[in-house]
């Protein structure tokens, strides 16, 4: 899929794996479809629950598994913070500043090479995505250099 899934497409890929379609899923589906960045569960959790109160946080997460399950929704881990989640579709990477806390997300290109050595000597398969580059962005690198 290399295409973000659409609220519509959410809700018959459901249908299609004969998964429940609920008020609740409904809801996360039109968060995630809404909101393009990377949100942690809480996030989700507060912008679900602007839509719908009476769902729980532990259902947001019951929710957003499913999605994963079902190759929806992605979720990386950027820093020492939260996990994050998004729709499925765009491959890219991820660095985070260290400094900071900032996050940039890159084109999955720039891995390439990087994920070319690795099958060939390891045969290792690199996952993009799933763990932020750690590092220090443009700025909090400048200042370190002026200090
Ligand atoms: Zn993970
Ligand atoms: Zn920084
Ligand atoms: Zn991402």
């Amino acid at each position: 899929m290399n295409v973000e899934p659409r609220l519509n497409d959410i809700i018959s890929a459901l249908r299609g794996a004969a998964h429940r379609v609920t008020a609740a899923k409904r809801a996360v589906a039109s968060v995630l479809v809404e909101r393009s960045d990377h949100s942690t569960a809480d996030e989700i959790t507060r912008a679900v629950q602007r839509l719908r109160p009476e769902v729980s946080p532990s259902t947001v997460y019951r929710i957003l598994e499913e999605f994963e399950t079902l190759q929806l929704v992605v979720h990386a881990h950027v820093g020492h913070g939260a996990t994050v989640y998004h729709l499925a579709g765009t491959v890219h990477g991820h660095l985070v500043c260290t400094n900071c806390g900032s996050t940039i997300e890159i084109p999955a290109r720039h891995f390439d090479l990087l994920s070319g050595d690795l099958m060939k000597t390891y045969g290792f398969t690199l996952d993009r995505h799933h763990v932020a580059i750690a590092g220090l962005c443009a700025d909090c690198a400048g200042d370190a250099a002026t200090r």
